[in-house]
């Protein structure tokens, strides 16, 4: 498989040996679909539990190849999803569940530590901005809510101390969260994938599953082999939209990201905290932080629709798509405009209607399990969802395998083609909207009406 590889990948080993595929009949107790931090999580908390259990991963390209390996390296925590929390699964269990995503982002360091995976683990926390009039004030809901909750994950930050921090005037407003850090994301999951090898866990790379059985044990089909498992766990992110069961409850769209050359001289004379991770407040989010060796990493959210979960390369690069990306670091960071752009690539995102991940059995089935929809904060969460998913292929009934995130759902996505017509048109409104704002004009009333049809982002406002 020859496809384009993000700046991280191309910084690992992403292009190394793979693991060999799939071939003839195989057994396995457990058997996971996909390679990323979500796959490779369940395989490491299962072998941490039962060392003798024989767990298979069957990723289709290399363990890192798909949203893993691409992201913007934000290790996010779930308090700015705590309204959509508590309308999930209550107020109490969201507080709880979202204490769960901080520890996660404290575990990820703990095991980059203990195992020797440098991941340039950073902790310079999330700023939440504003980067047009209009998105002044997005937080304030949110920050209600935390109020309510007795919680205070967020801190004010004065228009200069903002525009300080993110080495720009063009940021506004914005909240702090301290707990946040960036990561290199392909270093984690290459990191991953070393140590689930070293618990035991076959993995087989180049080796795509094209169906399985629903009745136990569980026939997995892939090119010219099957694996017969007892229990399947389906980690397959945005490509789980080819799944009947699971198409409507995600919708698939691109991120989409570009990296500039190492100027780490000057970013520090911008100012720019190298360890933070911001964001602004579009619904089509620009997110953006500083590399390890001083590049400029800048994505958006948004721009491509699949159809019918159909992820074709338009989701590994787009050239169009990249100059409307550099486009918002130009207007973000007026002052590098003599930088070059160097890299550019895209992943799928697996967007679910309230942006928080659904984890459950595959129509009731005990023993097919998925933990899918991370909505593009995947990179914190997935280790609590590698906990969720761990306990429930085991049958442990212990506060993992209770969770309560456990079979909730926040709704499904209308089929084909009105999902794809429609998302079209709601994201051709907010575009409209988006633009219109960032002039600081009035959008069309249409555009405003039609764009509160997208599903909530990365934070609740
Ligand atoms: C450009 C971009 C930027 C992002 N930025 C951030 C960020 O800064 N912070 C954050 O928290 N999240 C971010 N995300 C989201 C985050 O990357 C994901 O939520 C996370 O990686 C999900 O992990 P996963 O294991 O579910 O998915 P993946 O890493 O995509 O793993 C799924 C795997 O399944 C494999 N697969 C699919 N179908 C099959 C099949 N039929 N057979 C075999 N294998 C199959 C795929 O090849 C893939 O490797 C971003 C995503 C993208 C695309």
């Amino acid at each position: 498989m020859s496809v384009h590889r993000s700046l991280w990948l191309q910084e690992v080993d992403g292009d190394a040996p793979k693991a060999p595929p799939l071939s003839g009949r195989g057994r396995a107790d457990v058997a996971i679909i996909g390679g990323g931090y979500v796959g490779l999580w369940t395989a490491i908390r299962i072998k941490q539990a039962q060392p003798a259990c024989d767990v298979v991963i069957l990723e289709r390209d290399i363990c890192g190849g798909g949203a893993s390996g691409r992201n913007g390296g934000f290790v996010l925590s779930w308090w700015p999803k705590l309204a959509s929390l508590a309308r999930l699964v209550g107020p109490a269990d969201a507080v709880r569940i979202a204490r769960q995503s901080e520890a996660a982002i404290d575990e990820i360091r703990a095991f980059c530590v203990a195992h020797d995976i440098d991941a340039d683990f950073r902790r310079g926390g999330w700023l939440w901005t504003a980067t047009s009039a209009a998105q002044v004030g997005a937080w304030e809901g949110l920050l209600d809510a935390c109020a309510r909750a007795g919680v205070e994950p967020f801190r004010r930050i004065d228009r200069a101390d903002v525009a300080r921090m993110a080495g720009s005037p063009a940021h506004l407003a914005g909240v702090y969260d301290a707990t946040a850090a960036v990561v290199q994301p392909a270093a984690l999951v290459r990191g991953l994938r070393r140590h689930a090898l070293q618990l035991g866990v076959r993995i087989h790379e180049g080796t795509t599953v094209h169906g399985f059985g629903r009745d136990r044990p569980i026939v997995v089909r892939a090119q010219r082999a099957t694996l017969v498992a007892d229990t399947l766990v389906i980690a397959t992110n945005a490509w789980a939209a080819g799944i009947r069961e699971l198409a409507r409850s995600i919708a698939v769209i691109s991120s989409d990201m570009i990296a500039t050359p190492p100027i780490p001289e000057r970013l520090a004379a911008l100012g720019w905290h190298p360890d933070l991770c911001i964001t602004d407040s579009q619904t089509m989010v620009d997110y953006y932080r500083v590399t390890r060796d001083g590049r400029v990493a800048f994505g958006k959210g948004g721009w491509t629709i699949a159809f019918g979960g159909r992820i074709g390369p338009a989701f590994d690069r787009s050239a169009r798509r990249a100059r409307d990306v550099e486009a918002d670091f130009r207007r973000c960071y007026p002052s590098l405009v003599d930088v070059p752009v160097t890299h550019s690539w895209s992943g799928p995102i697996d967007r679910t209607p309230s942006s928080l991940p659904l984890i459950g059995h595959l129509a009731g089935r005990p023993h097919i399990v998925y933990g899918i929809g991370w909505s593009g904060n995947g990179v914190g969460p997935s280790l609590v969802g590698g906990r969720i998913l761990a306990s429930m292929a085991l049958g442990t009934s212990d506060e993992w395998g209770r969770h309560p995130l456990i079979g909730r759902s926040a709704g499904r996505f209308p089929p084909e083609p009105i999902k794809f017509v429609g998302a079209h048109l709601v994201r051709a409104a907010v575009v409209t909207k988006e633009r219109a704002e960032m002039r600081d004009e009035r959008p069309p009333a249409w555009s405003v009406r039609l764009a509160r049809l997208a599903p909530a982002g990365l934070e609740d406002k």
